[in-house]
């Protein structure tokens, strides 16, 4: 797969800003580019293209100390989030899958329901306007929705947000998303209740995710269960950008110390099993990226609660009202 790196518009970038130093953060599967970008951007521009080598999830992710390196900061693979503030000495560099969606989305129209919402990932989210088109031309409707101000674009979908799959959900019987893996379709996946078709427009497979979705939730609910003698909590506050949530820690925190529990807060950049190991409670409470909770709990020797979920543990909600904790 091709993604677009739009290496002219960072190179007229650097040249508009005058910068003589550029910061490049690039997710996981963008590193393998690195060395050969920042040897083509000082080639071509005289900059020095320093690359960072944290980890990098998401915009949320945003390396905010890169005045410490270079002048500004390209930020790879992501689209900006909104409601934080904004940077003119960064650049983000989405990274657009460069695919037509023609072809293999109308051999397999005829799956769609009558009404569809479509979502996609920002890589694939310039493909939205076209498949709207396709669908509209077999007589069906298709709509795109506007999420709240963690999204970008309309249809998007996070990791941790799904609004523009809730805001679409009252006019359509599913909804389609244009992607590839699991992790951008499981958050619509797990925020709506009518079904839900993911769409590779690279090889052209149309499938679903319930299997997966309802093994994580299974997991979730032993989670719970596991979670209700638990007598102390690590409330866990992540210092990224995008994934402080210091509001939400107060609350749980409230609700923890008023049910009789031990409460203790970490506050943390990057969160992991070994980094917990250390911490002698019974459960976790992870206000950061709730995709740590979802995906990864199997990887921590305590229970690893999302905020609602631990609300579930204290009683303050059922299990038949589970919720997705996303970060709006
Ligand atoms: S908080 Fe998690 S899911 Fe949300 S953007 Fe960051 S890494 Fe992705």
């Amino acid at each position: 797969m091709q993604f677009d790196l739009q290496i002219d518009t960072i190179e007229s970038w650097i040249r508009g800003r005058g910068f003589t130093s550029v910061a490049l953060q690039l997710p996981e599967g963008l590193k393998l580019r690195a060395a050969e970008l920042s040897d083509r951007i000082f080639r071509d521009t005289g900059a020095e293209a320093v690359v960072l080598g944290y980890p990098c999830y998401g915009a949320c992710d945003l390396f905010i100390h890169y005045k410490r390196y270079a002048q500004g900061l390209v930020h790879f693979g992501h689209s900006p989030i909104p409601n934080l503030p904004q940077d003119p000495d960064v650049l983000y560099v989405e990274a657009r899958a460069k695919v037509s969606i023609d072809g293999p989305l109308q051999a397999v129209l005829d799956k769609m329901p009558a009404r569809v919402g479509l979502l996609a990932s920002v890589q694939y989210i310039g493909l939205l306007p076209r498949a709207k088109e396709l669908i509209e031309a077999s007589g069906r409707t298709a709509v795109i929705g506007k999420g709240d101000n963690r999204l970008c674009y309309p249809g998007q979908v996070l990791g941790c947000d799904c609004s523009a799959a809730l805001a679409e959900e009252p006019v359509v019987d599913g909804f389609l998303f244009l992607g590839e893996g699991d992790f951008h379709p499981l958050a619509a996946a797990f925020g709506v209740k009518k079904p839900l078709l993911v769409f590779n427009p690279v090889i052209g497979e149309l499938r679903n995710v319930d299997g997966v979705r309802d093994r994580i939730l299974r997991r979730r609910f032993a989670a719970i269960e596991a979670a209700r003698n638990a007598q102390s909590f690590l409330v866990i506050v992540c210092s990224k950008v995008g994934q402080y949530r210091p509001e939400a820690a107060d609350r749980i925190e409230r609700q923890l110390r008023a049910a009789g529990k031990q409460v203790t807060r970490l506050v943390t950049d990057e969160l992991s099993p070994a980094a917990l190991l250390p911490y002698r409670v019974d459960a976790y409470v992870s206000t950061a990226c709730p995709r740590i909770a979802m995906d990864d709990a199997a990887c921590y020797v305590h229970p690893m609660l999302t905020v609602p979920e631990a609300e579930t543990v204290l009683g303050l909600r059922t299990w038949d009202d589970y919720v997705f904790d996303s970060i709006s």
